[in-house]
């Protein structure tokens, strides 16, 4: 999710017009000069955008000088935004303080808007047009109070935005695209066969031959899915063309094409490093994942025994991976499969709203801080999440993190939020 700064001096209007912006009462905090206010982030949508706003208020009270102040202030928020508002008194006109921020603003590649707020009658508006003269362009009028103007600030602000990323919730219905993929004899095509399928034939349209069907449409517990690469599953790769490396990366092609990959693991033998190796496409591919151990019929207490161990050690990267244990043979926990495939493809696309995630955040770093290093600590100022499909997250912070307090974050992330069957993708933008 797009980030939309609001910088500017103190009393210039900044809260009210992220009131506005917002489109509702929150309880956005009074500018007080000398008071020093956290970056606050607040969900806003227009015409059917959604985007961060960051009410940046806060004035550094120990900084020598004005300029200095508003200096830093439009640093930082230049850093963690797409687009930045840059907000002035246009009763006031542009002032020394004003101009040194916009020296800041014009260095950086960020797309500024210039706000001329409390431009709350004509002449006023007029008087605005002098702010030409600060060099950021057409200064918007705007009354935030009244409203005035608001809505060509918006439709600036959305112009200004970066191209909208594919929206994954608002996808067509059709069938979810999954992976069934595995190393040879885990049972793939056998477990295949315990699904009705339908095989639609591809016309190649150059030869205008027929050639194998790719994907194939497959009922399994009574839903529609596209299983990807079905050709692949159901013939035996010739001997010639039969190498690991094609192998690999038709395996690679496919856990591509899907949205949820299945992993088949084959219990009556040790997960192996080939295992690892497709375990790692899906995960590097950000696919949603659920690991059916197969031929779980042949597990006895013994094996069992040996299971568990190699399953604490060879899968504790990806504890969140949904489990199955089944037989493609009996059919046991074969009507699992959907459940755990639905479950996985929901947290793939969970979006948590920016209000809940921060205020978790907040009680979290409250809790337990980075650790001080060299008499320093980082702080994490706030975050939103940047995507789904799988869930992106965007940690805005005073500096780099250390590894093992990233990872700390992102577990309790999952023990606060799920991500059952799913990856998550953290990263750090460190100020400056
Ligand atoms: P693929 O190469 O992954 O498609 O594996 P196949 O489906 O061809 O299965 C390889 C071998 O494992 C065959 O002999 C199957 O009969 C056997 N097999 C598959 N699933 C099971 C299972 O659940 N239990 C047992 N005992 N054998 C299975």
């Amino acid at each position: 999710q797009p980030v939309v700064a609001v910088v500017g001096r103190p009393n210039v209007g900044k809260s009210t017009l992220v009131n506005r912006i917002i489109g509702r009462r929150q309880a956005v905090v009074e500018d007080v000069p000398g008071v020093t206010r956290d970056r606050v982030p607040y969900d806003a949508q227009w015409n059917g955008r959604s985007f961060t706003v960051v009410d940046t208020g806060g004035w550094e009270p120990d900084a020598k000088d004005r300029a200095a102040a508003i200096a830093a202030q439009a640093e930082t928020a230049v850093v963690t935004a797409d687009v930045v508002l840059f907000v002035v008194d246009a009763m006031v006109g542009s002032t020394d303080v004003d101009e040194a921020a916009v020296k800041m603003l014009r260095r950086s590649a960020k797309p500024v808007i210039l706000v001329a707020n409390k431009a709350d009658n004509t002449s006023i508006e007029m008087e605005a047009t002098s702010l030409w003269s600060l060099g950021l362009g057409e200064p918007f009028p705007v009354s935030a109070l009244h409203g005035r103007g608001s809505g060509d600030l918006l439709d600036a602000i959305l112009a200004a935005l970066p191209e909208a990323p594919a929206i994954v919730e608002n996808r067509p219905r059709g069938p979810r695209r999954v992976a069934l993929v595995g190393r040879p004899n885990v049972g793939k095509s056998s477990l295949l066969n315990r699904f009705s399928g339908e095989e639609r034939a591809v016309v190649d349209s150059v030869a205008g031959t027929t050639v194998d069907p790719v994907d194939s449409l497959v009922d399994i517990g009574g839903q529609t899915w596209q299983l990807v690469d079905t050709a692949g599953l159901r013939k035996r790769v010739g001997k010639a063309s039969g190498t690991e490396y094609y192998a690999s990366l038709r395996t690679a092609g496919a856990i591509e094409a899907a949205e949820v990959a299945v992993v088949l693991l084959d219990s009556s033998e040790p997960i192996s490093e080939q295992d690892q190796r497709i375990l790692s496409m899906v995960t590097e591919a950000g696919r949603a994942l659920v690991i059916a151990f197969n031929k779980w019929d042949l597990v006895d207490a013994d094996r069992r025994y040996y299971l568990d161990k190699e399953i604490d050690r060879e899968l504790r990267r990806i504890p969140w991976a949904i489990r199955l244990n089944l037989s493609a043979m009996t059919g046991r926990a074969v009507d699992k499969l959907a459940p755990a495939l639905n479950k996985a493809l929901a947290s793939w696309e969970t979006r948590v709203p920016t209000a809940q995630l921060n205020q978790w955040l907040t009680a979290l770093v409250q809790a337990t801080p980075h650790p001080v290093r060299g008499g320093r600590a980082p702080r994490i100022l706030f975050a939103t999440q940047a995507g789904v499909a799988p869930p992106r997250f965007v940690l805005f912070t005073t500096g780099p993190l250390d590894a093992g307090y990233q990872r700390f974050v992102e577990r309790k992330l999952r023990e606060e939020f799920g991500y059952e069957g799913s990856p998550i993708e953290i990263s750090v933008r460190p100020r400056k």
